[in-house]
C-alpha cells in the first residue's frame, strides 16, 4: 500500500512540473498529460491555488464545451535564494518559481581571502536578499567549489578556496529566519541550473562542465543529478602524464592546463596585464590567441573520456573560456578528434552555456533548494 502522504506530494510535484513546463494548461489537460483522474487533479490544484503555488492566469474558450481556466505558477508568492561562493566574490540571487531573477547581490574580495572575510560577504548577501524576500522565502541553496561531505555538510577540501577547508558550510549562513539551507557543489549546481532553466531542461540526460579556476562536471542521467561526495572531478583527469604539476599534487591534470587562473597568467606573460579572470582580459595579441587555442586543444583531450564513457547527448560548457569560442572551439575539436571515439563524438553536441558563470552557479544553488517542489523522489 503506497504511503498516501508521499503519493499526494508526488502528484502535487508532478502538477507543478507540468504547469512549469508548458504554458496555457488547464486542469483537464494536466490530468490527461499525467494520466491522473480529473477529480484528483482538481482537488490538488485547488490546494496548490490556496497555498499560492499556482495561480489562474486566464480563460480559454474552446469551440465546444465550457471555458477552461488556465493555470500558471505563482510568480510572486514563493522565492528561493541561491548563494555561490567563488574565489573572488559571493553572488546571491533571489528567484521565483520560473527561475526568473527577482534580485541579485554580490560582494567581492581578493583571492585567498580569510574565512572571516568570506563569511562576512556571505552574511551581507544573504541578509540583504532575505530582507527583500521576507515571508516569501522558502529555502536557500549554498554552493562552493570543492569536495563537500554529503552527510555533514563540511567542506572536505576546496583546492581553490583553502579558507573553506574543514568548514561547516551551513554555519556560514548562521541564523536564517525562513526555510532550510541546501548545499551543492559548484560545478554540480551549474548542471542543476541547466537542468531546470537552461539547455538541459528538455533533455533526460546531459553533462555540464564547469571551466573556471577549478574544472568540474555535473552529470544528469534520467533527470537525476549524480550526487555523492567525490564525483565529477574531470579537471583531474590526466591529459599529459608527467606534465605540469597540478594543485592536487599529480602531474598533467586537465586543470593544470586550462584553469582560468593558469590561462590568465599565460596571457599576462604574452601581453602584460594582471587579469584575474578571463572576463577582464582585453584585446588579444597573437601569442595570447595561441594560449587560448592550446587551452581548447587540452579541453578536447579532457572531454574525450566523458564522451567515450557516458556519451551524453549534450555537454554544456560553462565558463569565461567560452567567450573566446573562435579560438577555443576549433582546437577543442582537434583534441576530441584525437582522443574521442569518432562515432561517440558524433552523438554528442558540445555547446556553451547561455548563463554567465557566476549567475549559473547561484541559479543552480537556488534550484537545489527548490528541487523537491517539482520533483519528489520516492527514496527520500
Ligand atoms: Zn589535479
Amino acid at each position: 500500500m503506497a504511503n498516501q502522504g508521499l503519493l499526494k506530494r508526488l502528484n502535487m510535484a508532478r502538477i507543478m512540473d507540468a504547469v512549469r513546463r508548458q504554458d496555457n494548461l488547464h486542469r483537464a489537460a494536466v490530468a490527461d498529460m499525467l494520466g491522473l483522474d480529473r477529480k484528483s487533479v482538481t482537488n490538488l490544484a485547488t490546494e496548490l491555488l490556496q497555498e499560492g503555488w499556482l495561480m489562474e492566469t486566464g480563460v480559454r474558450h474552446p469551440r465546444r464545451g465550457r471555458p477552461q481556466i488556465v493555470l500558471g505558477l505563482s510568480r510572486e508568492r514563493h522565492y528561493h535564494l541561491g548563494i555561490h561562493i567563488s574565489e573572488t566574490k559571493v553572488v546571491g540571487l533571489l528567484i521565483n518559481l520560473y527561475g526568473e531573477i527577482v534580485s541579485r547581490r554580490e560582494t567581492s574580495y581578493a583571492f585567498a581571502s580569510s574565512l572571516n572575510q568570506i563569511g562576512q560577504a556571505v552574511d551581507d548577501v544573504f541578509r540583504s536578499l532575505q530582507d527583500i524576500a521576507g515571508t516569501r522565502l522558502q529555502a536557500t541553496g549554498l554552493t562552493a567549489p570543492g569536495i563537500i561531505d554529503d552527510q555533514t555538510g563540511r567542506m572536505i577540501r576546496s583546492v581553490n578556496i583553502p579558507a573553506l577547508d574543514g568548514v561547516s558550510l551551513r554555519q556560514l549562513i548562521g541564523r536564517h529566519d525562513r526555510g532550510g539551507v541546501v548545499l551543492e557543489e559548484a560545478s554540480r549546481a551549474k548542471a542543476l541550473a541547466e537542468k531546470w532553466f537552461g539547455q538541459g531542461r528538455h533533455l533526460n540526460s546531459f553533462a555540464c562542465v564547469d571551466l573556471g579556476i577549478g574544472i568540474g562536471a555535473g552529470i544528469v542521467t534520467d533527470r537525476r543529478l549524480h550526487t555523492g561526495t567525490n564525483l565529477g572531478e574531470i579537471g583531474h583527469n590526466i591529459i599529459k602524464p608527467g606534465g605540469k604539476i597540478c594543485r592536487c599534487g599529480h602531474r598533467g591534470c586537465l586543470e593544470a592546463y586550462i584553469s582560468e587562473r593558469v590561462i590568465c597568467q599565460d596571457i599576462g606573460k604574452c601581453q602584460g596585464g594582471e587579469a584575474q579572470t578571463l572576463a577582464e582580459v582585453g584585446p588579444l595579441c597573437p601569442a595570447a590567441e595561441d594560449v587560448l587555442a592550446q587551452a581548447g586543444f587540452a579541453l578536447g583531450l579532457g572531454l574525450a573520456p566523458l564522451i567515450n564513457i557516458l556519451c551524453p547527448p549534450l555537454i554544456v560548457l560553462s565558463g569565461n573560456l567560452t567567450n573566446f569560442e573562435s579560438f577555443v572551439f576549433p582546437e577543442m575539436e582537434r583534441g576530441l578528434a584525437q582522443a574521442a571515439l569518432p562515432w561517440s563524438r558524433r552523438a554528442v553536441s558540445v555547446k556553451a552555456s547561455t548563463f554567465a558563470p557566476d549567475t549559473a552557479a547561484a541559479l543552480g544553488a537556488a534550484a537545489a533548494a527548490m528541487n523537491d517542489i517539482f520533483e519528489v523522489t520516492t527514496n527520500t
